[in-house]
């Protein structure tokens, strides 16, 4: 052996292997069904699996692309307090890559534009930035955009997606329970609608504050929807939980959860939603659509007549 076989040889193969991989990536997602899906393919299917109806995850830009009228919004400038205020171990790296991988300063984003002629303000949650956990920066970015929803006298809808608080900003972290709820508060006695979309994974701080606040709680099928985690519960109660439990299906049939709407369906369940709130024109598509005070019977009609 020597030193061409022994280092340069390695270092060519790690390579190319590294760039092989990274372009598989680039290309193919694999589904929940095992099923290779070509990702501009998945993306025109709105990041459903054609075959098995999976709800893949969607970026904050990804979601607004596809919820406002003619992929037209602005991303609102939140502000962004101190990082990494208790100097938790590793914390700062982990925020420099997440910000390089999701080119976003905290996993929320905020947007304003139109949905079917309406003006809304808009907030989505990203979970490759640290799992979409909520800390300083996202609770201003949430305060933010309700604060310029009050301000624009418009709806705020909000798509949750969040393992939670963030661990590594300890007490400062759970306080952005306390003042998001607050925040929701202001919106409502200005009487304008929240309405939530609680997407997979709506789990820990965020379901127990802002997530589950909503005028109208809308979930996507199958979302895991629930504060602690199942196994923790499981462990707890030493009883063998239902398969579906805390999926959007199982939380909407007990209660939890208005409605659980396809993704196809969001964009017009909303729109017909906010045109009953605001007391807008008449509903497109549905001729029957005469009672507003029975919601839930009225999305359901509307989920299945668009
Ligand atoms: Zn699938």
């Amino acid at each position: 052996m020597n030193w061409i076989t022994k280092f340069i040889k390695p270092k060519i193969k790690s390579l190319l292997k590294k760039k092989l991989s990274d372009s598989k990536e680039a290309l193919w997602v694999t589904c929940e069904c095992k099923n290779l899906i070509y990702k501009d393919e998945l993306f025109n299917n709105l990041s459903v699996c054609p075959s098995c109806g999976f709800h893949h995850k969607l970026n904050c830009e990804e979601r607004f692309k596809i919820f406002f009228d003619d992929k037209e919004y602005e991303i609102l400038e939140t502000p962004l307090p101190k990082d990494d205020p208790l100097k938790f171990p590793k914390y700062s790296d982990k925020l420099k890559q997440s910000r390089e991988k999701t080119k976003q300063s905290d996993a929320i984003l905020i947007a304003d534009g139109m949905l079917d002629g309406i003006r809304i303000t808009s907030g989505a949650q990203n979970f490759n930035f640290i799992g979409g956990a909520v800390g300083a920066a996202s609770g201003e970015a949430f305060i933010h955009g309700i604060q310029h929803a009050i301000n624009n006298k418009t709806p705020f809808i909000f798509f949750s997606c969040s393992g939670g608080q963030k661990m590594q900003e300890g007490a400062i972290a759970l306080m952005q329970m306390t003042r998001t709820v607050l925040a929701v508060n202001e919106l409502k006695k200005k009487n304008l609608p929240y309405i939530v979309v609680m997407t997979n994974p709506t789990t820990g701080g965020v379901s127990a504050s802002f997530a589950t606040l909503g005028d109208i709680l809308i979930a996507e099928p199958k979302a895991i929807c629930a504060f602690a985690g199942r196994r923790v519960i499981e462990n707890t109660v030493k009883e063998d939980l239902p398969k579906d439990f805390q999926t959007a299906e199982f939380v909407k049939d007990h209660g939890g959860i208005d409605l659980v709407v396809e993704r196809k369906y969001i964009k017009s369940t909303i729109s017909t939603l906010l045109s009953i709130f605001l007391k807008k024109k008449e509903v497109k598509n549905i001729s029957d659509l005469t009672d507003a005070t029975n919601i839930n019977e009225t999305l359901q009609k509307t989920s299945k007549a668009v």
